[in-house]
């Protein structure tokens, strides 16, 4: 399960080991959001799997023996699907995730649960507000709409987005902190507003707020099933490689 820099480092580790001399297969499955996905090694797949019932359905047909669940620490739904459909069909499976960012000396955070938080954390005086969020979660800010938002997509949206005063910078990164840092000072940014995704490729945006001195409102992570975790690709592959399918 993908949609993550994870997922296709997993995918590259796959192809170049050899699967098909050992009898494997893989299959990278996407959500279908984002409009060209990276090309893959592997087989992809595209689009739900119609709940926990049909990932079970999907497992069993296709005999997978074995689940790497490696989506968006926040794509919580897919993620508690994923573990209680493996339970059900019978198939290992294991979360790769990455570790959370952790505050350091210098920033700014100020912690909130989910988006209504970071939405309510936004009452009063107008700001210039980058919000680092993907463009799914964007139109609940019109709850706040005194604000001018700073929004940053991986494709341009077909409907524009539902905020009354935003400016929209449409790249896929990775991005830079002297590159962030840039972009924010052009746009005049006295607020970033974030979600905890961890990892290298979207972190520039702490630097370059640290930097700045800008406060940042760190969306916490949703809870997550219980489940094996891992935060290293490489062990991944080894859990593959070794466990059965009973995950042991
Ligand atoms: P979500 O809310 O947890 O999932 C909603 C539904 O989308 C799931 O119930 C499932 O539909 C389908 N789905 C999600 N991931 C899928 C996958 N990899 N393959 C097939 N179906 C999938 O997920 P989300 O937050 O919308 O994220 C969607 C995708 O974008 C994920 O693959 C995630 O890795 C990626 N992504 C998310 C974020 C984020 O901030 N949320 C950021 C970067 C990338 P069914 O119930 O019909 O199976």
């Amino acid at each position: 399960m993908g949609g993550t820099t994870e997922a296709s480092r997993l995918a590259a580790l796959l192809a170049k080991n050899g699967l098909a001399d050992r009898g494997a297969r893989a299959v990278l499955s996407y959500a279908g959001r984002t409009e060209q996905p990276r090309a893959q090694p592997v087989p992809v797949r595209v689009g739900g799997f119609g709940g926990v019932a049909g990932l079970a359905d999907y497992l069993r047909a296709e005999r997978v023996t074995h689940l790497v669940d490696a989506t968006h620490p926040f794509a919580a739904t897919m993620s508690h699907h994923a573990a209680a459909a493996a339970r059900v069909a019978g198939v290992a499976h294991i979360m790769l995730t990455r570790p959370e960012w952790q505050a350091q000396p210098g920033d700014r955070w100020r912690h909130v649960g989910d988006i209504e938080g970071a939405v309510a954390a936004l009452a009063g005086e107008a700001r210039r507000v980058m919000l680092a969020l993907g463009r799914m979660h964007v139109d609940a800010f019109a709850a706040q709409p005194q604000h001018h938002y700073l929004l940053r997509f991986v494709d341009r949206p077909a409907v524009a987005p539902g905020l009354a005063d935003h400016a929209l910078v449409v790249d896929r990164g990775p991005f830079t902190v002297a590159g962030d840092r840039a972009l924010m000072e052009s746009h005049g940014v006295d607020l970033v507003v974030c979600k905890n995704a961890g990892g290298a490729g979207a972190e520039a945006k702490l630097g370059a707020a640290r930097a700045l001195g800008l406060p940042v409102i760190m969306i916490d992570r949703p809870a997550r099933p219980d489940a094996l975790v891992t935060h290293d690709v490489q062990e991944a592959l080894r859990w593959l490689g070794h466990c059965d399918q009973r995950g042991v």
